[in-house]
């Protein structure tokens, strides 16, 4: 890992006046302004405690109330009551799997995730099989989708949970949740989808996809951050993880973080709108992105070709590493991010790298760029030359060259 003291002398190099340009949309999103407008009342005027039985206590609870019902409409749901507010997308994985393997305990001890869910499903998971649970993990293809076989070998009628991401946020992939929906009923039980990286940038409908329990986080809406979403399907049990005052129905008590909770309705309501026209946009971006950095030697894709989010390009680069490759990209004052912004603190290789097939050496050289409304078509000859420089300049220090 690079020493915080190389950092700061290639952050010094960093030219002044030039553009910033943003590309780390799966790790932090801004709060669109409108979302903000709509909300902020919250914060400073309409602050009384949902809860509390005076007129505007009510009248904050029903703004609650709205705001699960945008929530509901954006992914389908059967009504709003299906829709529990949370404090975190992190949150949501850990109640709808511990939660819900917990409460159907008596109907059988095992789960099943893919080799590619991110940290906040794989531990929740760990911490089940630590307490008696099976864990089975179903592996996926080179581009990252499921095996679809395997999994229905893996599955059993004790499997109450099975988890599965909507679409990858390192790789980009989507996977065939359709598909993956009728295996899971018709051998196991419940299936909850992790729609964090998916939901604002693809249409989501649980009951066209016959999905049970699924993950959205506001901030990947342009909602503020501390508010998320778990939907759970009328019928299906789950018991909280976190017991207090008994908000969210029993299901998550704490008092409700009512700014980020109605600015997360709102973000919806307007994603809902806009994602059709945006994600067009950007994937003409993004596919013209992937056309030109494709061009630099020894240079590869990572996760589908087609099958993946419109705004996500992933990519690795033989002979160098992937922290060298974000610092250097920043003194272009270009983000981008390498493998999961979630595991950096340790020197691990990204585990949705590993699980596609590649070698230690080939993880390390990973590159992730995850795009949103302030890029523009114009900076892609900006972020191209500052990508091909910087991989130059590394493979020139590099000792596998
Ligand atoms: N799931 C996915 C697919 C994610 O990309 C992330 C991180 N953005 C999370 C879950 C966890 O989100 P958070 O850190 O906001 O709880």
């Amino acid at each position: 890992m690079i020493s915080l003291l190389t950092r700061v002398q290639l952050c010094g190099f960093k030219e002044e006046n030039m553009e910033r340009i943003y590309l780390d949309h799966a790790s932090s999103m801004p709060v669109d302004p409108r979302v903000f407008e709509f909300a902020k009342s919250y914060l400073i005027k309409d602050y009384a405690n949902p809860s509390s039985l005076y007129s505007i206590g009510l009248e904050i609870k029903n703004a609650i109330e709205e705001s699960r019902k945008k929530i509901a409409e954006f992914i389908n749901a059967e009504n709003e009551k299906s829709i529990i507010f949370t404090g975190s997308a992190t949150e949501s994985n850990n109640l709808a799997l511990r939660g819900t393997a917990l409460r159907n305990i008596r109907d059988g001890k095992e789960v099943l995730a893919s080799a590619i869910d991110h940290i906040s499903v794989i531990n929740p998971m760990k911490e089940l099989q630590k307490n008696g649970f099976t864990f089975n993990v179903a592996p996926v293809d080179p581009y990252g989708i499921i095996n679809l076989e395997i999994l229905e070998s893996l599955l059993t009628k004790n499997t109450t949970v099975t988890s599965l991401m909507y679409a990858n946020n390192e790789i980009g992939t989507i996977e065939p949740i359709k598909e993956v929906s009728k295996i899971v009923h018709e051998k196991g039980r419940y299936l909850h989808v992790d729609a964090t990286a998916a939901a604002g940038r693809l249409p989501i409908d649980v009951q066209e996809d016959g999905i049970d329990l699924l993950t959205l986080s506001s901030n990947d809406l342009y909602g503020p951050r501390g508010a998320a979403a778990l939907y759970i399907k009328p019928g299906v049990k789950v018991q909280s993880v976190l017991l207090g005052g008994g908000q969210e129905r029993g299901l998550r008590s704490g008092s409700e973080n009512v700014f980020a909770i109605v600015g997360m309705g709102e973000a919806a309501r307007i994603a809902q709108k806009e994602m059709k026209n945006e994600s067009e946009r950007l994937k003409k971006i993004r596919d013209e992105l992937i056309k030109e950095i494709l061009k630099i030697e020894d240079t590869y894709l990572t996760g589908h070709p087609t099958k993946r989010l419109p705004h996500h390009a992933s990519f690795r680069f033989s002979y160098i590493e992937g922290e060298s490759i974000l610092l250097n990209m920043d003194m272009y004052n270009i983000q981008i991010a390498t493998g999961s912004a979630c595991s950096h603190k340790t020197l691990e290789p990204s585990h949705v790298l590993l699980a596609i097939g590649l070698k230690h050496e080939e993880a390390h050289g990973s590159m992730v760029m995850t795009l949103g409304r302030s890029n523009k078509r114009e900076q892609v000859p900006v972020i191209v030359k500052g990508v091909k420089e910087t991989v130059q300049r590394l493979r020139q220090l590099s000792p596998l060259t």
